[in-house]
This record gives C-alpha cells, structure tokens and sequence, in this order.
C-alpha cells in the first residue's frame, strides 16, 4: 500500500535543502504572508510567547518541590548563572534551581540556571544520589 505520510516524510528528507531553499525564497517573494502567517501564530511578538512577559512562562512562578509558587517578585535576573548565558542569547528562559530547600524561604539556597545547565545540574545530583 502506498503511504502518502511515509513517501512525504522520505522526500521531505531527500529534498531538505531544495525546500530549505524554496521556503526562504517564498518567504522573501511573499512579505504579506509571512507577515500575516506571523500574525496568525503570534510568533514572539504575542505577549502569551513571550519569553520574558508569558504568563505561561511566569518569571515569578517557581517550582518548589514539584509545587508552582508564585512570588511577589521576579527573583530572576535572566541569566544563567553557570554558563553566563543570558535570556535571547541562546537560551529563552532560565530556571531557579534548588540547591537546598528551606519551607519559610523557597528562594533560599538557589541558583539560576538555563535550561542545559539546571538538566546537567539535576543529572549530576541524581547520579550522586541526592
Ligand atoms: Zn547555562
């Protein structure tokens, strides 16, 4: 049986310079439609895609033992503190990672990581068995 998926998902494969190239192109021919097809998907101008406004992507919003907290302040500074990578350069959103975790104070003993670093962070401490 022919798999019309399977076939375009091959081609798509084969060809991806050539539709590389074909996308760039169209989207140089067509400004109004990328503009409007930007439009449509908000892309980063929509405030909910936001890597710093988002309220998907709360800055004041930490997880606390697997529990979202929300602060009154955005304890963040919007870059990672191991890499020195900041939020729009190479990394959208940075995470407060628990060194230790205090009940009266949740921003206690915390460093701010990028995405990389807080899973390189995390992996460390379950291989040492924390
Ligand atoms: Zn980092």
């Amino acid at each position: 049986m022919f798999d019309k998926k399977e076939y375009n998902k091959k081609y798509r494969q084969l060809h991806k310079d050539e539709i590389n190239v074909y996308t760039k192109q169209w989207r140089k021919d067509n400004p109004d439609k990328v503009k409007q097809s930007n439009k449509k998907w908000g892309l980063i101008t929509h405030p909910k895609w936001n890597p710093i406004t988002s309220p998907i992507n709360n800055p004041r919003r930490l997880n606390y033992k697997g529990k979202q907290i929300y602060l009154k302040e955005n304890p963040r500074t919007g870059i990672c503190s191991s890499c020195g990578k900041g939020v729009g350069e190479g990394i959208k959103k940075t995470s407060i990672h628990h060194i230790q975790y205090h009940d009266d104070n949740p921003l206690k003993d915390t460093i701010e990581l990028c995405s990389g670093c807080h899973r390189k962070e995390t992996c460390r401490l379950r291989r040492e068995g924390k």
